[in-house]
């Protein structure tokens, strides 16, 4: 569909403007929308037509007269019809900044979920002695759409300029004195901001909230304090990573994790019958950090120094052959140990 016949389609003069266009599509749409009753091919006919005349999509079109393409057009000073739009953006398209606010909590904190506060001060223009700029919608610039056609040729071009009402102040301030700002213009404000913590929130950012204050978006993070023996896997596995004697890992090692649901999970190799080794872990089902997640200890063994025969006292020896009994399987205890047996 060539320029002419799109312009054509919806009744239009082929200098008719933005605002003209989206009127007759309005009202033609409403006509031929097949859900209305209206003819299907005339419907896609009409927003085809429309489509294109929005996206200004005939550059590839010849012109149908002596030799001037967009760019002469832009140029030339030959226009028959000249019209300027001044239009406000649709909504402020500056972009806010972002403040970060990390929550350190403790596992427990995290556990069980916080409610926060957050403080935020900053200041607002003073309401009393100024109101936001109408022309702009208290951006500071405008759009300017310019409409230019010769005979048959017709383009728009569009920029961005600062807005003549309020000179880009993004509001009108009325003349004399304010004694609610103290003709500062602008006025300090706190605002509070409650902050829900989930239970078993994750780490990292939580969430973002946009225009928490006048152009500023507030993005919060979430972080875990704990000891350095603990990871908080991905997943939401707690990994504890102990420390052992070489003779705990083998006569067996004790030790009790409080849970951050506040559970006491007490650990004992002995019972586990295990002996532990650095590549041995072992896993509590369903008490991890998150629902249906595991609590996994895993050690690391600490290589004793051994020492010299002739630092070996007698009672060290007992001490040995009792703990070698100790360790001889159950269904080998039938058997009768030699007595003054070497160690
Ligand atoms: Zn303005
Ligand atoms: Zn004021």
């Amino acid at each position: 569909m060539r320029k002419e016949e799109c312009y054509a389609k919806l009744d239009l003069k082929l200098n008719a403007g933005p605002g003209d266009v989206r009127k007759a599509y309005r009202k033609l749409a409403m006509i031929h929308h097949p859900d209305k009753g209206g003819n299907e091919s005339t419907f896609k006919q009409i927003t085809e037509a429309y489509d294109r005349i929005q996206k200004n999509d005939f550059a590839h079109e010849q012109r149908p007269h002596n030799g001037y393409g967009p760019f002469d057009e832009m140029f030339s000073h030959n226009f028959t019809n000249q019209q300027t739009r001044v239009t406000r953006p649709a909504a402020k398209s500056t972009k806010n900044q972002t403040i970060l606010k990390c929550f350190d909590l403790t596992l427990q904190e995290a556990y069980n979920g916080e409610d926060k506060k957050l403080s935020l001060q900053h200041i607002i223009p003073c309401t009393e002695c100024s109101a936001p700029c109408d022309q702009c919608n208290a951006c500071g610039f405008v759009t300017v759409e310019e409409h230019k056609s010769m005979g048959f040729a017709s383009f728009v071009s569009t920029s961005t300029i600062t807005c003549p009402k309020c000179k880009g102040n993004k509001r009108l301030y009325k003349p004399g004195q304010c004694a609610v700002c103290n003709n500062k213009k602008f006025v300090d404000v706190t605002k509070i901001q409650h902050i829900r913590l989930p239970p078993r929130v994750s780490q990292g950012k939580f969430k973002c909230i946009r225009n928490v204050i006048d152009g500023f978006d507030l993005e919060v993070h979430v972080s875990y304090n704990h000891s350095k023996d603990i990871t908080i896997s991905p997943m939401g596995d707690i990994i504890i990573c102990k420390s052992i004697k070489f003779i705990e890992s083998i006569f067996g090692y004790e030790t009790v994790f409080t849970h951050p649901s506040g559970e006491n999970i007490e650990l004992n190799t002995r019972t586990l019958n295990t002996v532990l080794n650095d590549r041995k872990s072992i896993t509590i089902e369903g008490k991890g950090f998150k629902l249906n997640r595991q609590l996994i200890f895993k050690f690391h063994i600490e290589q004793p120094k051994l020492k010299p025969m002739d630092e070996i006292d007698n009672n060290e020896i007992e001490e040995c052959k009792r703990i070698l009994k100790s360790l001889i399987p159950v269904s080998y205890t039938h058997l009768t140990l030699p007595t003054n047996r070497e160690v």
